[in-house]
């Protein structure tokens, strides 16, 4: 029988191990730590939480997070069953005792028949065998370079400058309305790519104020070592010179407001399409290390966006991640080396949850593959299937950055209420869709076993 080789053993190399071992095939673990250090991880162990002990929220019924947690369940997942019993009160978040579980991780992988661990970094591509690579934001420097190599240095980031992420059905259009910057764009599709919202010389003022107040967040120490290559936050770019965003990001030109075309806007925040659904708009060249709570107060300062619905915040990070709608197929394989996937936040999923569902689905194509087992689509209305849409095909490659599983990531529901009004129940359908799908591809799974 062949073997399966797993490079890392965090969130999702943990699971995909899981996943393939139950599936019977031979799996060999290569984690680099405790030998080789990270600047965040503090322990040799399996599935080690680097940060915050949260798996965030456990409601499957009105949150995407949860829903993502109800499907691991029920796809026998390692991460998510340790995360549930070592849990911890913390009303309806899913929070745990991290020492413990990542002790029980380990534990559970090491008496696992199929799974051996070895403690080394791998520092090259293998041409051989079949390879997961789930390195994570922290891939060491030296593997880092060798897919560099592969890929061309553009498609391998190590920084992601997230810029905010918005429901476009929570914008209010009117105020702001759809142009392309001089009208530029082949197609009705292309012209319809930004959604424009004007500020006055006042209003301008007020967010400047208002950015260089807010609170921010420091990058961790060592966060920064050798990488960042001055992706500017906004409000950097604003202590540099109150006209400085005027003339960047916010510049006015080329734009006409339909809604008053005789003033001129001072300034105009842009919002691009961000995935092929048009559900989800990213405001461009706003990357930020402004807290959560700050980045709400201040962004819906912006005219148009009073009532916006955040999809997700902005951020800047070491993060090492892919340019995977360009490089991987919807199997997760690099295309230019087909025996080598990659899973976890490599993929360009941002969180513990994303990241081993990714590990999750990895493990299954990994062990269907090796055991000649088709394996049959992932569903794209199940939350696995709508993050792994979103990363090998459904994201704009170009603009490319880091993702969390939301619900403006699923299709539409027919015959549902949009805004906020409908949400409830648009949620409610969403999981429902999502339910039936997961269950029935996990079902068509077993007349494979
Ligand atoms: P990891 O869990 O990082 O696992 C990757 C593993 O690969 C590591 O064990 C690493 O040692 C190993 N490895 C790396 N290179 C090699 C190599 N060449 N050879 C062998 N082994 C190697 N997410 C959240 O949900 N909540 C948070 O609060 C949070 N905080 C974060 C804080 C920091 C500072 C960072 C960097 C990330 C944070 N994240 C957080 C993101 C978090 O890292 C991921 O969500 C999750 O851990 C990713 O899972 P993964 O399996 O892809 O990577």
């Amino acid at each position: 029988t062949q073997e399966l080789h797993i490079v890392g053993g965090g969130m999702a190399g943990s699971e995909a191990a899981w996943q393939a071992a139950n599936r019977g095939i031979q799996v060999v673990i290569h984690e680099m730590r405790p030998k080789v250090e990270t600047f965040a991880h503090k322990t040799g162990d399996l599935g080690e939480m680097v940060c915050s002990n949260s798996f965030r929220s456990d409601d499957h019924e009105q949150n995407a997070v949860g829903l993502l947690h109800w499907e691991m369940r029920e796809a026998g997942g390692l991460i998510i069953d340790t995360a549930h019993q070592h849990r911890l009160p913390a009303g309806g978040a899913l929070a745990v005792d991290r020492d413990a579980f990542s002790a029980e991780i380990t534990k559970r992988l090491h008496a696992h028949p199929n799974v051996s661990v070895s403690h080394e970094e791998v520092t090259d591509l293998p041409d051989q065998g079949h390879w997961i690579i789930a390195t994570g934001p922290l891939t060491s420097a030296a593997l880092g370079e060798a897919i560099q190599k592969e890929t061309g240095t553009d498609r391998l980031a190590f920084f992601d400058a997230i810029a905010p992420i918005v429901y476009a059905d929570s914008i209010d259009m009117s105020k702001a309305w759809l142009q392309s910057r001089y009208d530029k764009g082949e197609t009705e599709e292309e012209r319809r790519a930004y959604i424009n919202c004007p500020m006055d010389r006042d209003q301008y003022e007020a967010f400047i104020d208002a950015l260089l107040a807010a609170d921010k967040t420091e990058f961790h120490d060592g966060e920064t070592a050798g990488y960042f290559d001055g992706c500017l936050p906004i409000e950097v770019m604003a202590e540099r010179g109150r006209e400085t965003l005027r003339h960047g990001p916010m510049k006015p030109v080329g734009l006409t407001n339909p809604h008053d075309p005789e003033t001129k806007s001072y300034a105009v925040v842009q919002l691009r399409r961000d995935n092929a659904l048009g559900t989800l708009y990213n405001i461009v060249g706003f990357q930020t290390k402004m807290k959560y709570g700050a980045q709400t107060s201040v962004f819906k300062m912006i005219p148009g966006l009073e009532n916006a619905s955040f999809a997700r915040l902005g951020g800047i990070h070491r993060n090492t991640f892919l340019n995977s709608p360009t490089l991987l197929d919807a199997q997760m394989r690099l295309r230019s080396r087909p025996n080598i996937r990659f899973a976890g936040q490599v993929t360009g999923v941002e969180g513990y949850v994303e990241s081993a569902a990714m590990g999750l689905l990895a493990g299954r194509m990994a062990a269907a593959e090796l055991s000649g087992a088709p394996l049959p689509t992932v569903p794209q209305d199940s939350a696995h299937g709508a993050l792994i849409h979103h990363i090998t095909g459904g994201a704009e490659a170009k603009t490319f950055q880091p993702m969390n599983v939301n619900f403006g990531l699923f299709r539409p529901v027919d015959g549902l209420k949009g805004g906020r009004r409908g949400r409830k129940d648009r949620y409610k359908a969403y999981t429902d869709r999502a339910k039936a799908a997961w269950s029935a591809w996990l079902a068509a799974q077993v007349e494979y076993a």
